[in-house]
């Protein structure tokens, strides 16, 4: 519980694990007699008269957990504690074409930097674009330069996936326990929350809002179908429809009342909304969450969205839905990777460093 919520009190873990009081107090006792959870730093230690009452977080001495993005022309890397504590971030912009060795020792100078050196590397989870499916050969040679190099456990997803967990963790989907997040960049991606799991589906593919088929006889999208929604509302398509060059440029358009830039944007927030109101349909969640670098060209988007949603989506699925905008910016993919170690309970947090480097090898 503490992996994955940050920090508790004994009542929230009592609710959560439906476990009495007096059985987490024991509980909680032996774990803190043990060093393995400690006193928040936090809230706790400003509680007053013993009324606000006293939050647990696991040990932050365990170590280091590092989360990579690789977008297509950006590396990031995110170091935590194991409380949930962000330790430092590093950014670089590259171009498309930069090949994989030069984004990997990008990522390693980054990791090298973030990590204190009295401080041991627990896992490193990182995500890539695009579908995993088709992704083995280089999420397999990252995974192994990684795990050459620091002997920790790696795992990895795809970034929008990421993204969405992040959202979920620590972000706008943060207080619900089922949504749709939706990454509205070059491709569309998502991921989808069903009482409170991610759900992956039976091949690994769920999730794939991007193509969903709008039109059978539509234009011809990345994946070779036709008339996915990803073809009308992936960014260089809609940069290109309306004349701008980047978010920003589509931004000051629309804040210029541009009639093409307003035609483009309701165009695909109609789209993006159709999609999202069958989704709603049939799985009845309470929440949507929109992100990626599409969100920033502000309410226009978000307002077609929603009248698409409210349009088309059948009965209960759209009544008290709560749509919003992703919060946690551009660290959302490398947090993602953090988020993905934490509720990955096959990796150990604390642990000798002995037996960290057999468990690396056996991932
Ligand atoms: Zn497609």
């Amino acid at each position: 519980m503490l992996r994955v919520r940050g920090s508790a009190s004994r009542a929230q873990l009592a609710v959560a694990t439906e476990l009495s009081r007096a059985t987490i107090s024991e509980i909680t006792g032996d774990l803190r007699r043990a060093g393995l959870i400690v006193r928040s730093k936090g809230a706790g230690s400003s509680r007053r008269a013993g009324r606000i009452p006293e939050l647990l977080t696991l040990n932050p001495d365990f170590g280091v957990i590092v989360g990579v993005e690789f977008s297509h022309t950006r590396v990031t890397v995110i170091a935590t504690d194991a409380t949930h504590r962000i330790i430092g971030s590093q950014t670089r912009d590259h171009d498309r074409e930069e090949p994989w060795p030069q984004r990997l020792a990008t990522a390693i100078r980054f990791i090298d930097a973030l990590v204190p050196s009295h401080a041991p590397l627990i896992a490193i989870g990182f995500g890539v674009p695009g579908a995993i499916a088709g992704r083995a050969d280089v999420l397999a040679g990252v995974a192994r330069q990684f795990i050459d190099r620091y002997s920790v456990p790696v795992r990895s997803e795809n970034n929008a996936r990421l993204a969405g967990l992040a959202e979920f963790s620590w972000g706008a989907g943060q207080d619900v326990n089922d949504l749709i997040y939706v990454r509205l960049s070059e491709g569309v991606g998502g991921l989808l929350i069903l009482d409170d799991e991610p759900r992956l589906g039976t091949t690994g593919a769920a999730g794939e809002f991007g193509h969903v088929c709008l039109d059978p006889n539509g234009p011809v999208c990345r994946c070779t179908n036709r008339g996915c929604l990803e073809a009308y509302v992936g960014l260089r398509t809609v940069f290109s429809r309306a004349g701008a060059e980047s978010v920003g440029a589509l931004r000051d358009a629309l804040d210029r009342d541009e009639p093409r830039a307003r035609a483009v944007v309701a165009d695909a927030g109609a789209r993006i909304g159709l999609v999202l109101a069958n989704a709603c349909s049939v799985l009845d969640v309470s929440s949507v969450v929109l992100g990626g670098p599409f969100i920033q060209v502000g309410d226009h988007l978000l307002r077609t969205v929603r009248q698409s949603i409210m349009r088309h989506a059948h009965g209960g699925g759209a009544d008290g839905l709560r749509i919003r905008l992703a919060e946690l910016g551009n660290l959302d993919g490398a947090l993602g990777g953090v988020a993905l170690v934490l509720r990955d309970h096959t990796i150990p947090l604390a642990i000798p460093a002995t037996k960290r480097s057999e468990e690396a090898r056996t991932a």
